[in-house]
């Protein structure tokens, strides 16, 4: 049985004037509804402005949630905030929250968005709006849920706004595997920080990614991991520079799966980026990464 946490407002109407491609988390929702694994679905509350307020600047969360960021802070995100999209980015963090607390539950569990990761103290960035990993790893430290959370991000792109925003919190370490040459061009410090020459292919990137993150999960020792499970180091990805086979993506999902549950660690896992003309085949990718987590590490119920 794998955990999914989905919200209706995920799926928002596209904004006028946007760069991004929308209509990509309501394929994941169809897809994981027809391809008949046993799933159990979870709608999240919105994360409360007080938790949005405990990461992002108290005026940037009023901006976002009342519709009203300025033209300099919508450039840097990639379209304008509609009231659909601000309801949509008060969803994702809260869906981060609920599958965190499944993960613990139940060693796995799925939000279907989020993946934020660039998303910045008091404006957005990069087609991201509040940081729900970082929003999330908060709550569930504040709240005392665990002690220690680890953030791993293997988007191409580096997960800059997480290492910002948690930076220097003892108890949330960040761990980002990305292309080097790639957006953001001024990179924050995670905890760890692997850059990567452009074109690696499957066989160093997942030699590359466990020689790393092995250490730092010894290391540090998380009670949980949020994973953000960005598709984009795919070869034929818009935006990313690395050369990942779709059986390499797969790879990588057992490679961290193994990982974790050798360390007897849960995971919540997010989305992340996937960029390219088809949504749908990007879509399947993103499940192709939900599923085969959730066959490795979702706990099993006893059979009776
Ligand atoms: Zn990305």
């Amino acid at each position: 049985m794998i955990h999914v946490v989905h919200h209706p407002a995920y799926v928002a109407p596209a904004p006028a004037r946007s760069t991004y491609r929308w209509g990509k988390n309501g394929l994941i929702r169809d897809l994981l509804r027809e391809g008949g694994g046993a799933l159990t679905w979870h709608t999240p509350d919105p994360m409360p402005v007080r938790w949005l307020e405990a990461t992002h600047d108290s005026e940037y969360v009023a901006e976002v949630l009342e519709a009203r960021v300025p033209p300099s802070k919508t450039r840097r995100i990639g379209f304008p905030i509609t009231p659909e999209v601000a309801t949509r980015a008060a969803a994702v963090p809260g869906g981060t929250w609920l599958a965190a607390h499944l993960a613990l539950e139940h060693g796995f569990a799925a939000n279907t968005a989020g993946g934020s990761h660039h998303a910045l103290h008091d404006t957005g960035a990069g087609y991201c709006i509040f940081n729900d990993l970082a929003v999330a790893a908060t709550r569930l430290i504040e709240e005392r849920t665990v002690a220690r959370i680890l953030i791993v991000d293997v988007d191409v792109h580096q997960g800059d706004g997480t290492a910002a925003l948690t930076a220097g919190h003892p108890q949330i370490a960040t761990y980002s595997i990305h292309a080097d040459k790639n957006f953001p061009a001024r990179k924050a410090r995670s905890t760890l920080d692997v850059p990567l020459a452009d074109g690696i292919g499957d066989d160093d990137y997942c030699a590359t990614l466990e020689t790393t993150l092995s250490p730092l999960l010894d290391g540090f020792a998380p009670d949980l991991i949020l994973y953000q499970a960005g598709v984009d180091p795919f070869a034929d990805d818009r935006l990313g520079r690395l050369s990942l086979s779709l059986a390499g993506l797969e790879r990588r999902e057992r490679l961290v799966a193994r990982l974790v549950s050798d360390r007897g660690i849960p995971l919540a896992s997010t989305v992340g980026g996937g960029y390219g003309d088809d949504a749908l085949e990007i879509a399947h990718r993103h499940v192709a990464a939900i599923m085969t987590l959730g066959d490795a590490l979702s706990y099993r119920s006893a059979l009776v």
